[in-house]
């Protein structure tokens, strides 16, 4: 009798991750023989059986993988069949060189899975109440890994040497644990540096506590306690921004947050990110964790340590990334206690050292699917498919704020966690340190860089230290909507929108309200917001009011300050005749048109933002978001296009009517987001009519803005527009570098084909 014969390679995230027990199992299963093994490319089978038996094999490869693979391709060659006697008769793991492992994807971390969990919690367990229990489905990776091939003595487990039990669990191709790297047990592996108990106690007496996660430190206090939450704000010189909240399961979110099933789906998910949940109008929780939002940053545990913290502990913990400031977040031991001890009252350690930082990762759903606002802790560092391959190996090493970076090749676009602000010593070795450890993870040599246009970025002047590598410069705001294009394999001309805070412009000047006729190869620039003024340049800002007394002092003259309104009533004379000089002089007031600034004169001008100056990232714009309610009024301001630039005249003057008028804040300001709305609709569908193009790709940091993100989008599908959001990566700068390898790439194809 003849038996079928197939052969496969599974491409993807597919090593590390029990590929190859799952394999042979399946296999048992469906009564199939053969071998599986490890290659540079992914995972090989070959395999043996009747027809329905492989049809079944090689579809459930993909479709029932274990949970932290991620197959992108089952490439199946069929051999000419076989005679029965010629066929082996058992299924087996064949061993595989440990070069050829080299450059399979090292996967990111996972939260605990369902089995160890309940292992945790089982008093017959040896591992029971183990902090750090996990195997080939959850626990590290990432972020231990040192060097490839992804093996226990290139992992910051290699100086826990496993003891018998874990040994035999480590070899038994049954076992969960086959080949899981960082196993170990309370006989042989890392331990705590303080008890559980301790650190619950100190929680519970209304300390702050640095706790070892997995990609660094967080800062933890009972986020009930009100008094400890105003104390971690004032050592970490943190006043404004929001801090992200960890609770127990679902349950206990449901009590101080709604959720829909989405963001149920989000904050469950084996990333476990910290997903924006609205505040539920009797949430206990302190106002200061999310001052004047109506959104609290919430997530689940994620390692067993935090499930220990929590079980009988406190029903919310607080849990902010353990750094001063914008400082990167800590994750070495020693850094820890140098900086992290003058804010925190007691940590809560272990031995088992972090080699790659990694913070959490921030969602908010909208319109049923997830959007980054960062992609890190438990995504990074999946590759991004690209449409093409790359000509050349790319680096791209993204912008200023929220910095990542990415590295390309083949068709794969590997883009880093979470950077952060370029903006000191230890952000800036952090991107760096991280640069090199891509490039030997992944073994790619970069042989074009891509960067920002800006010339003060660290990014830029670093991608100008390869000398002997060609730099490709891509416009900011060219590549937010190329990382649009990239996702979503657009290649023809679309329109794109980018609406962000700020980025260097062609004409020097700096942008940021901007609709592009755009493909990958380049863009024109077919409108604009009307320039704004930023008295002071950087320092405008982070004290809003300049660009809102500039704007004012534009649009009507000298008088502008006798306005009726409480924004003229308050300001300081004295420091507005200083800008004022430095206007008429043109001193330091660059010119933009940036609708991230719009957000923030509005919201100075109406009273909504009082503050002299923000206490984080956008904190204007946001606060100012926060009040939008759509379902208030239909009422909008106009922004009219004249010579293809957006007009803010007539906003001004609405504006300043509905003020002396006594009309709400929450009006005011969703009059003002309709206005954005209906100004990006009609500009759109006069580009439309212009240039017969029906694809819209909206990207930059403005639409991070939940309400104008739904408004924009039923809008413009009421209008049949296609429109395109960026869904892999962030829309703020954080997918930046994403957009940079598309252009660099498109440039690099164009030229290969005019030689
Ligand atoms: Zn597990
Ligand atoms: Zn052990
Ligand atoms: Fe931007």
């Amino acid at each position: 009798m003849m038996v079928k014969h197939y052969r496969a390679t599974i491409r993807g995230a597919v090593q590390g991750v029990g590929y190859r027990p799952f394999v042979y199992a399946l296999a048992y299963d469906l009564g199939i023989t053969g071998t599986v093994k490890n290659t540079s490319s992914g995972v090989d089978v070959e395999v043996f059986g009747k027809q329905k038996q492989l049809d079944r094999f090689i579809e459930r490869l993909s479709s029932d993988a274990p949970p932290l693979a991620k197959v992108e391709s089952v490439d199946l060659i069929t051999l000419p069949s076989v005679n029965q006697v010629r066929v082996p008769n058992t299924f087996e793991i064949a061993p595989s060189h440990v070069e050829s492992e080299q450059s399979a994807f090292i996967t990111p971390d996972s939260s605990i899975c369902e089995e160890c969990l309940e292992e945790l919690f089982d008093r017959s367990n040896r591992r029971y109440h183990y902090p750090f229990i996990n195997c080939t489905n959850c626990g590290p990776r990432f972020t231990i890994v040192k060097d490839i091939p992804y093996d226990r003595p290139s992992t910051t487990m290699a100086s826990f040497v496993m003891c018998k039990a874990c040994q035999t669990e480590y070899e038994t191709v049954s076992n969960r644990r086959f080949h899981a790297q960082p196993n170990g047990c309370p006989d042989c592996g890392p331990t705590l540096s303080i008890s559980v108990e301790e650190a619950q106690r100190s929680l519970a007496d209304g300390e702050i506590i640095a706790v070892k996660g997995l990609g660094g430190f967080h800062l933890a206090c009972d986020a009930q306690n009100e008094k400890a939450v105003n104390r971690l704000r004032a050592s970490k010189h943190r006043w404004g921004k929001p801090f992200a909240i960890m609770v127990a399961d679902l349950a206990s979110a449901e009590k101080i947050c709604t959720l829909t099933d989405e963001e149920e789906k989000a904050l469950f998910s084996h990333q476990r990110p910290i997903v924006l949940l609205r505040k539920r109008p009797d949430c206990n929780l302190p106002d200061q964790i999310a001052p004047r939002l109506n959104r609290l940053g919430v997530m689940l545990p994620y390692t067993p340590l935090h499930y220990l913290l929590l079980a009988n502990g406190p029903s919310a913990l607080v849990m902010t990334s353990g750094n001063f400031s914008d400082e990167p977040i800590v994750y070495a031991d020693d850094d820890a206690a140098d900086r992290l001890s003058p804010i925190a009252d007691e940590t809560l350690t272990h031995n088992r050292p972090i080699h790659m930082r990694c913070d959490d990762s921030v969602i908010q759903v909208i319109g049923g699917k997830p959007h980054f606002l960062r992609r890190s802790r438990g995504y990074a560092p999946l590759p991004i498919q690209l449409d093409q391959p790359v000509v050349q190996s790319i680096l791209a090493v993204g912008g200023q704020q929220k910095n990542t970076f990415c590295l390309a090749n083949n068709q794969h676009a590997f883009l880093s966690h979470h950077v952060g602000g370029l903006n000191n010593v230890a952000a800036v070795e952090s991107f760096r340190e991280g640069i090199n450890h891509f490039q030997k993870l992944f073994e790619i040599k970069p042989e074009v860089i891509a960067c920002d246009m800006h010339p003060d970025y660290y990014s830029t002047q670093y991608a100008s230290e390869f000398t002997e590598l060609e730099v490709i410069q891509v416009q900011h705001h060219h590549a937010h909507v190329a990382s649009v294009m990239a996702e979503h394999r657009l290649q023809e001309p679309i329109i794109g929108v980018a609406f962000d805070g700020s980025g260097y412009g062609t004409d020097e000047t700096i942008w940021g309200g901007e609709f592009f006729v755009a493909d990958l190869n380049g863009f024109e620039r077919v409108a604009h917001l009307e320039h704004l003024l930023l008295p002071g340049g950087e320092k405008a800002i982070h004290e809003p009011w300049r660009v809102a007394a500039g704007w004012m002092y534009a649009q009507l003259g000298d008088d502008w300050v006798d306005q009726n309104i409480l924004f003229c009533q308050t300001l300081d004379r004295s420091k507005w005749n200083l800008i004022q000089q430095i206007i008429d002089k043109d001193i330091n007031t660059p010119l933009s048109s940036s609708i991230g600034r719009l957000f923030d004169a509005v919201a100075v001008v109406s009273g909504i933002f009082k503050q002299r100056s923000v206490q984080y990232e956008g904190q204007a714009a946001i606060e100012l978001a926060a009040l939008a309610d759509p379902t208030l009024t239909e009422e909008k301001y106009s922004l009219p296009l004249t010579d293809s630039v957006i007009k803010t005249d007539q906003l001004l003057l609405a504006l300043l009517c509905d003020l002396k008028e006594k009309i709400p804040n929450e009006i005011i300001a969703t009059k003002f987001h309709n206005g954005i709305v209906e100004m990006i609709v009609s500009v759109c569908q006069d580009l439309r009519t212009v240039y017969n193009l029906n694809q819209v790709a909206l990207s930059g940091g403005v639409f991070q803005n939940r309400t104008l993100v739904e408004q924009v989008s039923n809008k413009l599908a009421c209008s049949k527009f296609e429109i395109y959001l960026n869904e892999k990566v962030p829309c703020n700068d954080g997918g930046l570098a994403l957009g940079q390898i598309a252009v660099a790439n498109a440039h690099l194809i164009k030229r290969k084909l005019c030689v």
